[in-house]
């Protein structure tokens, strides 16, 4: 099969969270399989050029029909570890994708609807025809609106579209401006309940919902936040389109890249270790102490690497600090915020615990460091409100860190507690809570640190069981070629 990934990120070139983990490591087991793969992206000035091999310009002067006019691109090819990706630049006084970040401005809805079209623009003009499109998230919402709407009519019959929600949150609700710069126009027939208009602002387009209903499958990230979409308000908005088309939604759990993260091989880890090994990680704890100037001490690194955002439990990683801090363990923070107000309550929180030697907050993104964090610590807290899948859980599994973590989504799909499961003891892997408040992390971290302090042995035994996991794309694999055969003529 020839299948085209539409998608905003991609690891490591281009990577704000897991999206660009999927995009890559699923990428990566397809072709495996024997399918071709290729990954449309933006040619983002902000990316990891270094990460890009051999990019060159592959396509002049793709005219792509914008408002009253349209836009000239160049399209670059080049290789991220092995993956075939297509960057698309426009030329435009708007800039679209030469700015510092990689989403936050005013026109992301224009930018990203430009790039959906655009990327259609490139495989009508080139005559590709993939077997399955796969597009993810709000940001190419619209691919197969404008597939099924406007490129099928110029003769691109051929390919069935997969969408893949990573977050339900962010929808890309916009004004209806973009059907005149797209060119679907129309805005009556477009903006209507059947198709693109939010479910709950009644004069805006919501790109999700069009993704919703335009495409011939639909999945979310773990079986769990399948459901919670359907019958919670975790579907923010979308539970009613979701149930009118629920038979072409399925829930299927990310993997993990086990070869990028394989604390065996990784580059970028001091010290390599296997469950046979383990006692070489501590090496990296050295070293990540080293690093961040921590006292050495016998006390265990608790460590949180992510989005700060209140969709990640902001306030329990905070107390959560504290809870470490005061009870006999140090603190590692990586993380960084698109809102402003965010990242300054933490850059307070630093500066207040700076003369703290048990204890770093690094506020910005940093893929290096990740590795050496989740090598180098003992457990890793994922405190979320909701969590669709989240990838960080799993990484933590391979590299032997336990994680704790709130059992909601794909959190509670995949990690299983110490003390209190229906699973076999031996196949428990770290410590769950339910209620998203101060007494329910600390309920699950005392009883982490005092594992670790009083009966390492035991805490060793949990560390190995959680490395038994096998969170690969292997499975998951399968089931997207299963939906794909599912739905490709
Ligand atoms: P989400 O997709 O909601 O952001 P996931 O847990 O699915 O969360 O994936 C997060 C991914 O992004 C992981 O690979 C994690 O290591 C990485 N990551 C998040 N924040 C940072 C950061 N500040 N520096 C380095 N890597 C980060």
């Amino acid at each position: 099969m020839l299948i085209v990934m539409i998608a905003s990120e991609c690891a490591p070139v281009s990577k704000v969270g897991g999206l660009a983990d999927v995009v890559y490591g699923l990428s990566r087991e397809l072709e495996i399989r024997g399918n071709e793969v290729e990954i449309i992206l933006p040619k983002y000035e902000c990316m990891r050029y270094d990460h890009i091999w051999g990019l060159k310009i592959f396509y002049q002067d793709l005219w792509v029909p914008w408002g009253n006019s349209g836009i000239l691109c160049t399209l670059w090819v080049g290789f991220v570890h092995g993956r075939k990706c297509v960057f698309i630049e426009p030329h435009s006084k708007e800039n679209f994708f030469k700015r510092e970040h990689y989403y936050g401005f005013p026109d992301d809805a224009m930018r990203f609807a430009f790039f959906s079209k655009a990327a259609l623009e490139y495989l009508l003009k080139t005559n590709r025809h993939p077997d399955i499109i796969h597009c993810h998230d709000w940001q190419t919402g619209l691919v197969p609106v404008l597939l099924y709407e406007m490129y099928n009519l110029q003769g691109m019959h051929h390919s069935r579209v997969c969408y893949t929600i990573h977050n339900f949150k962010y929808q890309g609700v916009t004004g209806t401006d973009v059907l005149s710069a797209t060119k679907l126009d129309r805005t009556e027939y477009y903006h209507h309940h059947d198709r693109l208009k939010d479910n709950t602002h009644p004069t805006a387009l919501n790109f999700m919902k069009g993704g919703i209903v335009y495409s011939n499958y639909v999945t979310t990230v773990s079986q769990k936040h399948a459901w919670e979409a359907l019958h919670t308000d975790q579907g923010y908005g979308l539970g009613d389109t979701l149930h009118k088309h629920k038979n072409k939604f399925r829930g299927i759990l990310n993997g993990l890249d086990y070869e990028v993260w394989n604390p065996e091989i990784d580059p970028l880890i001091p010290h390599h270790y296997t469950a046979a090994t383990l006692d070489k990680k501590y090496g990296n704890k050295e070293v990540l102490r080293d690093k961040l100037l921590l006292n050495k001490e016998f006390k265990p690194i608790i460590a949180y690497i992510g989005r700060l955002d209140t969709q990640k439990g902001v306030h329990l990683i905070r107390h959560g600090i504290f809870y470490a801090l005061q009870n006999e363990a140090q603190f590692v923070l990586l993380g960084s915020s698109p809102e402003r107000s965010i990242n300054n309550d933490f850059f307070k929180l630093k500066y207040e615990l700076n003369d703290n030697e048990d204890c770093h907050l690094e506020i910005g993104f940093d893929e290096e460091l990740a590795h050496l964090i989740y090598a180098g610590a003992d457990m890793i807290i994922m405190p979320s409100m909701y969590e669709p899948c989240g990838l960080t859980q799993l990484i933590a599994l391979r590299y032997g860190t336990v994680p704790i973590v709130r059992k909601t989504g794909g959190l509670a799909d995949t990690i299983f507690d110490r003390d209190y499961s229906s699973k076999p003891f031996t196949a428990r892997n770290g410590y769950a809570f339910h209620e998203a408040d101060f007494t329910g992390i600390e309920s699950a971290m005392r009883r982490a640190i005092g594992l670790w302090h009083s009966y390492p042995e035991q805490f060793r035994q949990l560390i190995l069981q959680g490395m038994q996991y096998n969170y690969s794309w292997h499975r998951s694999g399968e089931y997207y070629l299963e939906s794909y055969e599912g739905i490709r003529l």
